[in-house]
């Protein structure tokens, strides 16, 4: 019965009952292959043995605090984050939006410390998700996601992507953050230039604002770097905001930040009910000893190798449906020509799941640890499906 649910999405039918893996299971008892994995979520998979044992163990322990007192757990996986990566300090969320609104405030009220006052302006670009509050809506680019909700806030400009002309000419001395996506997820996969993110570095430095990052979809290895701005040099961050990975399933999100971007951030400035609890930062420690154990990223860059092959070859084969191959590491997106969702129905009723994204994009996010045979089952099915798709359009063509 799906009545009593508000209807902002429309899932189809299917009800999945079990994962194992990068396995689903639904309630008839039929195996689907995930090759979206929560969009982005389950890293480790479903049921991860290592996951299942942390968070039963940790639930027989403690399940909630409150930040009146300390969390050990957290402060582990705040050094660890903070060792790992560009950071210094660490604020635990929930949820990937939650991270974006502690980056932004992060952001604002660092300029306002420093005596800034009206240095408040939020940069992002076109087709980039920040997440569904407020302060995210607005500063996320769909205008779909506003509509209704009340006048746009002040403090926030859209750029169109990769432009270096409408880039540099809106930088000014009122922006207090540049905010973007390395690797554009719901936007459709794609890719910033390097040179693009070295640019907004220097600019930023150049006007005194703050780089945010948001990795909440491209991190946590899903590029085969733990964040994917790992893969450039000169474009380390101010702020980042982390998400779904980081939890493998488990609501956990984070905004990392260098020392000097989170002077403004005293007590009392910002706070979470839920945020960092032992139950989250149980699971957390044990996600991020998996991501950074021997070998595992070495292995998402070699199984991602595996997977951009086998797309390149769907895009060489059926040029009349497929435009491209977007993204990177194992967030891939298969640009079409026709709609995604046509594909992405097809695929299910074939037993993989996939998503898709803006541009008329499938998504594809798979678990990081699939293998080299999953990567072939999954390539064979969306072969099978483009093929299908091709001969209905020639029979269309013909009658
Ligand atoms: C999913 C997503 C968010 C929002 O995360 P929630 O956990 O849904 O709040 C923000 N930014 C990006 C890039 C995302 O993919």
């Amino acid at each position: 019965m799906r009545e009593a649910m508000m209807p902002v999405y429309g899932p189809p039918e299917v009800v999945f009952e079990r994962g194992e893996g990068v396995r689903l299971y639904s309630s008839e008892g039929k195996e689907y292959l995930d090759f979206i994995a929560g969009i982005s979520v389950n890293c480790l998979g479903h049921a991860h043995p290592k996951l299942v044992k942390t968070l039963q163990e940790q639930s027989e322990k403690l399940w909630h605090l409150s930040n009146m007192f300390r969390v050990p757990e957290g402060e582990r996986l705040s050094e660890r984050y903070a060792a790992d990566t560009f950071a210094d300090r660490v604020f635990f969320t929930n949820s990937g939006t939650e991270a974006i609104e502690c980056a932004i405030k992060t952001a604002r009220k660092y300029h306002y410390v420093n005596g800034n006052v009206d240095k408040i302006r939020i940069i992002s670009f076109e087709g980039s998700f920040h997440g569904r509050t407020l302060g995210a809506v607005n500063a996320g680019a769909n205008p779909n996601y506003r509509e209704g909700f009340g006048p746009a806030m002040e403090g926030f400009t859209h750029l169109p992507f990769d432009d270096v002309d409408a880039f540099n000419a809106a930088m000014g001395e009122d922006v207090a953050a540049v905010l973007i996506e390395p690797v554009q997820g719901e936007g459709g996969c794609r890719e910033v230039p390097e040179e693009f993110l070295k640019l907004i570095r220097k600019k930023c430095d150049e006007f005194g604002a703050l780089v945010i990052y948001d990795e909440v979809q491209c991190g946590a290895g899903r590029t085969g770097k733990l964040f994917a701005y790992e893969w450039f040099s000169d474009v380390n961050p101010d702020i980042i905001a982390v998400a779904k990975g980081v939890g493998g399933g488990f609501p956990l999100g984070a905004c990392l930040t260098t020392e000097e971007a989170a002077k403004g951030m005293k007590p009392g400035s910002h706070g979470s009910t839920y945020g960092g609890n032992p139950l989250a930062m149980a699971v957390g420690n044990a996600v991020w000893d998996e991501l950074t154990s021997d070998g595992f990223l070495e292995n998402v860059q070699r199984v991602s190798a595996v997977l951009t092959q086998s797309l390149s070859s769907l895009v060489d084969r059926y040029p009349d449906l497929v435009d491209g191959l977007r993204g990177k590491g194992l967030l891939r997106g298969l640009a079409l020509k026709i709609d995604p969702m046509k594909i992405r129905m097809k695929a299910l009723d074939k037993g993989l799941l996939v998503g898709t994204a803006g541009g008329q994009v499938v998504r594809l996010a798979p678990p990081l640890i699939v293998n080299d045979d999953d990567v072939f089952q999954a390539i064979n099915v969306l072969d099978t499906c483009l093929a299908e798709v091709q001969a209905e359009s020639q029979k269309e063509g013909s009658a």
